[in-house]
């Protein structure tokens, strides 16, 4: 397992801050990006409960929300079954689920 970075990715063109990346600028449809550092402490803006979850999700219920790292909003899992609004989160590398017996990693979001 390779330690990922946390990063956004920055249209070339118009300037606008992504994460994860897109295909295509949601702002203009520019297709060029660069990566940036993003701040390393997030504020979390919404959250949500998820009990219906895809196979290879354990233990139920699923805290899912969305945090404002330096004005980009980035959804993530959540750490924490308590989540508060407005509270401050930092991402951390770790398993997410597992997918045909293959374990999946990215970034979730732990309260400081
Ligand atoms: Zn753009």
């Amino acid at each position: 397992m390779v330690e990922q970075k946390f990063v956004g990715f920055k249209c070339k063109a118009c300037g606008r801050v992504m994460n994860p990346k897109h295909d295509r600028c949601l702002t203009c449809k520019g297709t060029e990006f660069e990566e940036v550092e993003l701040p390393k402490v997030g504020k979390l803006i919404t959250y949500t409960k998820l009990y219906a979850l895809p196979v290879g999700i354990e233990m139920p219920p699923l805290t899912l929300g969305i945090a404002d790292f330096g004005g980009v909003r980035v959804l993530g899992q959540l750490t924490t079954d308590d989540p508060k609004i407005g509270m401050l989160l930092k991402p951390v590398w770790g398993k997410l689920r597992k997918l045909n017996d293959k374990d999946i990693y990215g970034f979730k979001f732990e309260p400081l």
